[in-house]
């Protein structure tokens, strides 16, 4: 079971690479597209990432939004929950449908601070949540975060456990060269398995791990998700590398029991 080695050079790409060139990209400063209906916040919001020094796109409706994001592609997107024509929400889970976006860094932006409403944003795909109102200093590290993590996924693309392939620069999962459907939670819950084998990892670990320690979702939501890249995977014959530790947890593992 190892990680790819050719790929480590071959397709590692900064996160700032992926924008550069489009219409209105400024030199390769990081490219953060808002989109907020809100015009004061959405205006404080640009005017403090320019002065960071990150490219700023706005837009105050998903229209705009989608305009934007096929002209000038960003980095990260900050994502309001309850704008005029659609909800964030329901935007984001057409991202997650489509190739290109599935793993666009997304942080959605919302006031409405309950524990339901976080659990849909994540499980619709959200990477992270900012609840408004939040402080500048917060969103700055929330930013940085994504881009790290961008960055990160760069250095070590492909990953493989016998004949079964993650392509992370490719969003894509093969076994035996046939394509593997997963949601964007699936593909990131075995990711991290590929890259950390045969160890056991309690529900909380992985939710650190795979959702982000700023998280504050339901430990059985990983059941969820274990649940569904199981189902994803028994097509193949390949259900039985995840495998339950009773009373501890998950382990991924190309050994049986
Ligand atoms: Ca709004």
């Amino acid at each position: 079971m190892y990680a790819i080695p050719q790929s480590m050079t071959a397709a590692r790409k900064p996160a700032t690479e992926t924008a550069s060139g489009g219409v209105g990209k400024p030199g390769d400063k990081p490219l953060i597209l808002i989109v907020e209906d809100e015009t004061d916040l959405r205006e404080m919001l640009a005017d403090s990432l320019e002065q960071t020094g990150y490219g700023v796109l706005q837009a105050d409706s998903v229209t705009t939004a989608r305009q934007q994001l096929e002209q000038t592609p960003p980095d990260v997107v900050l994502l309001d929950w309850m704008l005029p024509d659609t909800t964030g929400l329901s935007w984001l889970r057409q991202l997650r449908r489509t190739e290109a976006y599935r793993e666009l860094p997304v942080i959605m932006l919302t006031a409405r601070g309950e524990v339901n409403d976080r659990v849909a944003g994540l499980d619709g795909g959200a990477d992270d949540y900012l609840i408004k109102p939040f402080s500048l200093k917060e969103l700055h590290a929330r930013i940085r975060a994504q881009l790290r993590k961008q960055q990160g996924d760069g250095e070590r693309e492909q990953y493989a456990a016998g004949d079964l392939v993650l392509d992370s620069g490719m969003h894509r999962v093969t076994c035996a060269g046939q394509e593997v459907e997963l949601g964007p939670t699936e593909f990131r819950l075995l990711r991290y398995f590929l890259s950390h084998p045969d160890r056991v990892y309690t529900r909380s670990q992985l939710l650190d791990a795979v959702w982000g320690q700023q998280v504050f979702i339901e430990e059985r939501t990983v059941d969820v998700h274990i649940r569904r890249l199981r189902k994803a995977l028994e097509a193949h014959g390949k259900d039985v590398l995840i495998q339950t530790v009773r009373g501890a947890g998950y382990r991924f593992s190309l050994r049986s029991n």
